[in-house]
């Protein structure tokens, strides 16, 4: 490989990535860093950094550059060095970074500069991403990933209250895999698990879009359906049971199939959450009675 190719490699990389001779001036400057610190590399090489450019700061405020700069000790001593650190990007304002050092050396071992690299730390912006995030986390079913039952509680809730404002009806769904411990007693726990996710996807599938749907518990599912009548619900309810009856998961060249039975109900105006509820699961159990794989939404 040529020395274009490795250039072309340098700046082809999201970290910026500058390079310094032994008296700390800048004799590569790659594209990354142009961006990330707004200084194209026509206005950077043959300069110190040092020279009122970046004049990294750490979180207590203290400058690096003149105590405590990183390239300067890989430089001294040879060693890596790395620092989270808070550059002063072109426009003024302060970017932080994580910047790593390593030494760089002749052929017989003298170091004769050294290479920076830097990327973007966690900012308050990602932070947030991360935030988001973790709170999706702590609200989705692990296994198949719709909603878990905080997330369908609190669903509930808002649903709930927004119908006693607004005079708006809502149903739910009660969905109940039938004879899911045979699933599992048969295949193990682990077909089982990839059946919940291909019921949990097959019922997804069907809903309109602004339904819900969360996992109830083991093998049993809650669907929210906001602005629906008890015609349009049952409509939904056998549509889904068609769909999950006609999903199929292969395992070591078998046909694994399960259905599951339905019971909903059109929340009454101003009903409390509980009593819907119940309503819907006693819907479910007439299902199961007259022999499963049925959809029941009480009149
Ligand atoms: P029914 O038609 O009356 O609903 O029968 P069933 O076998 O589905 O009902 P039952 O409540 O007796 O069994 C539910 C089974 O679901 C028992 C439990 O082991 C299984 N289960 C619950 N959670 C999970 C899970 O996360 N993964 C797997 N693989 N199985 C689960
Ligand atoms: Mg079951
Ligand atoms: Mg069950």
């Amino acid at each position: 490989m040529n020395h274009a190719f490795y250039v072309d490699v340098l700046h082809a990389l999201a970290d910026g990535v500058y390079v310094v001779d032994k008296e700390q001036k800048i004799i590569f400057w790659n594209k990354a860093a142009e961006r990330l610190t707004g200084y194209g590399s026509a206005e950077v090489l043959g300069k110190k950094c040092a020279d009122n450019m970046l004049c990294h700061v750490n979180a207590e405020g203290k400058e690096l550059c003149m105590n405590g700069c990183p390239l300067e000790l890989t430089i001294q001593e040879g060693k890596l060095a790395e620092a989270a650190v808070f550059m002063r990007h072109k426009n003024g304002h302060r970017v932080p970074v994580t910047v790593k050092t390593s030494p760089l050396r002749d052929d017989i071992g003298n170091v004769i500069g050294a290479v920076e690299f830097f990327s973007l730390s966690l900012s308050r912006e990602n932070f947030f991403s991360e935030f988001e995030k973790l709170r999706k986390e702590a609200l989705l079913d692990r296994l198949t990933g719709v909603g878990n039952r905080r997330f369908a509680e609190i669903t509930l809730e808002n649903v709930c209250s927004q119908s006693k404002n607004m005079n708006a009806s809502y149903g739910v769904l009660f969905v109940d895999i039938d004879y899911f411990k045979h699933i599992n007693d048969t295949w193990g726990h682990l077909v089982g698990d990839e059946v919940l996710r291909m019921v949990s996807k097959s019922l997804d599938s069907g809903l309109r879009i602004f339904d819900i749907i969360s996992r109830w518990g083991g093998e049993e599912f809650l669907l929210i359906l906001p602005n629906i009548t008890a015609q349009d619900l049952l409509i939904v309810g056998e549509r889904l049971r068609m769909l999950v009856e006609t999903s199929w998961y292969e395992y070591e060249d078998t046909i694994i199939k399960v259905t599951a039975s339905f019971g909903g109900v059109i929340a009454k105006n101003g009903e409390e959450l509980q009593s819907v509820l119940q309503r819907a699961d006693n819907q479910l159990y007439i299902s199961k009675d007259n022999g499963r794989n049925l959809v029941s939404i009480e009149n």
